[in-house]
C-alpha cells in the first residue's frame, strides 16, 4: 500500500459553462466582459498549481485513469439521458437541467471527470493506494439520475460506486458530503437503498433553493440510510466539528462501511461567493483527519476524497491543499495567509451555543 494518489486530467479544466455572470444569464443582467461564471476552472487548477509549487505533488502518486464507459453510466443514468447529453454536446452544448450548462465536448469531459473518481475508488479498494483524491470537474453531487443540476452533469460518485460493485464486489459504502450545498443527487439515487449510507452537511435553504431536509431519512429498504445535517448560514469551524462529533462520526460507526467517500466541496469557506459559511483551511484539515481516523477504525483506512464545488478562486486552493496534506500525512511550507483573519471572524459564543442546540435537537431526532 503506497501513500496517497492524486487523480487529475488537464481536459477537465476545459469544461466551459458559457457566458454567465456568477450563475446568471438572461435578459436582465449584463454578461461579464471576457470572463465566465462561478464555475471557472481556476479554483481547481490553482489547487493543482499550489500542490505543485509546494512540492506536495511530488510526494503523491499520480496514476493514469480512463473515462467511464457507457456501461458504467448506464448503471446510474437512463440511456435516454446519456444519449441526449451526448447529442447536445456533439452539436454545441446547452443546458439539459437546472443551472448545469456545458459546451461542445462537455460529454467527453464529464466522462473523464467521472473516470477520475472511478479509478480512485478501484485503486483504493485494491490496496494499491492507502487513500486517494480525485480532482473531478465537472462536479457530480447535484446530478440526478435523469437530469443534471447545479454545475453537475454526471453522478460521479454513484457511477464510481456501482462500477466498483460490478468489478470488485464492493458492498457497504458511506458518502459524507461536506460541500456547502445539499448533496441532493447522491441522496436521490440511493434514497431507497441500504447499501450506501448518504450523509450531507450543508447550509440550510441554500441550494437547491429553499431546501432544508433534516427529515428526509430514506425510504423503503433505504429508510434510515440517508442523513441530512442542515446548518444555519454563518456556521463556522466549531459548529462543523460539533456536528461531526455528535452526528456524522457516530452514524459512520453504526453503519460500518467498507469504504468512505467524501464529496469534498470546499465552498463552506469564509469567502465563497455561492454560500455563507465561515470555514477556513484548518477546518478542512481537521475534518479530513477526523474522517481518516474513522476510516482507519472502520475500514482499514479506505478513503476517497472527491472534489465537488468551491468557487473562491483565491481561497479554495488553500482548503484543498490542507485536505491533501491531511490525507498524505505530509506537511509543506505553505502558510494560509487568510487563516488568522478567518479565525477572528468566527461566530460568538452565543451563536455557537444556538448552533449546538440545533445540532443536539437533530441528533435527538435521529436517535
Ligand atoms: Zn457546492
Amino acid at each position: 500500500m503506497h501513500g496517497t494518489a492524486f487523480y487529475s486530467d488537464e481536459r477537465t479544466f476545459w469544461h466551459c459553462v458559457g457566458v454567465q455572470a456568477l450563475f446568471l444569464s438572461g435578459d436582465w443582467v449584463q454578461p461579464p466582459n471576457g470572463s465566465v461564471g462561478a464555475d471557472t476552472p481556476d479554483s481547481k487548477r490553482r489547487l493543482l498549481n499550489l500542490a505543485q509549487a509546494s512540492g506536495l505533488m511530488k510526494r503523491l502518486a499520480q496514476p493514469e485513469s480512463a473515462p467511464v464507459t457507457i456501461e458504467d453510466l448506464c448503471r446510474i443514468h437512463p440511456r435516454a439521458y446519456i444519449d441526449r447529453f451526448k447529442a447536445t454536446s456533439d452539436t454545441g452544448g446547452g443546458d439539459l437541467g437546472q443551472l448545469a450548462p456545458f459546451s461542445k465536448g462537455g460529454f467527453e469531459i464529464a466522462a473523464i471527470s467521472a473516470g477520475l473518481v472511478k479509478h480512485a475508488v478501484l485503486d483504493v479498494l485494491s490496496g494499491k493506494f492507502a487513500n486517494a483524491y480525485a480532482l473531478a470537474r465537472p462536479a457530480g453531487h447535484h446530478c440526478l439520475a435523469d437530469m443534471p443540476m447545479g454545475f453537475c452533469l454526471l453522478a460521479n460518485i454513484p457511477v464510481a460506486i456501482e462500477a466498483a460493485r460490478a468489478e470488485v464486489g464492493l458492498k457497504r459504502v458511506a458518502v459524507v458530503d461536506w460541500d456547502v450545498h445539499h448533496g441532493n443527487g447522491t441522496q436521490s439515487i440511493y434514497y431507497n437503498r441500504d447499501d450506501c449510507l448518504t450523509i450531507s452537511i450543508h447550509q440550510t435553504h441554500c441550494f437547491p433553493p429553499g431546501y432544508s431536509g433534516a427529515e428526509e431519512r430514506g425510504q423503503g429498504q433505504g429508510a434510515g440510510y440517508n442523513l441530512n445535517v442542515p446548518l444555519p448560514a454563518g456556521s463556522g469551524h466549531d459548529s462543523y466539528m460539533y456536528a461531526f462529533e455528535t452526528i456524522i462520526i457516530p452514524a459512520l460507526e453504526a453503519y460500518r462501511p467498507d469504504l468512505i467517500i467524501v464529496a469534498s466541496g470546499l465552498d463552506a469557506n469564509a469567502v465563497d461567493p455561492l454560500a455563507r459559511m465561515l470555514l477556513h483551511s484548518e477546518s478542512f484539515r481537521r475534518l479530513t483527519e477526523m474522517i481518516m481516523e474513522t476510516a482507519s477504525r472502520l475500514c482499514g483506512g479506505k478513503l476517497v476524497v472527491v472534489h465537488e464545488g468551491g468557487y473562491a478562486e483565491s481561497y479554495v486552493p488553500f482548503c484543498g491543499h490542507a485536505v491533501l496534506e491531511g490525507l498524505s500525512g505530509e506537511r509543506t511550507d505553505v502558510v494560509d495567509p487568510a487563516l488568522d483573519m478567518f479565525r477572528a471572524q468566527q461566530p460568538d459564543q452565543r451563536t455557537l451555543a444556538f448552533h449546538r442546540q440545533l445540532i443536539d435537537e437533530m441528533a435527538a431526532a435521529l436517535a
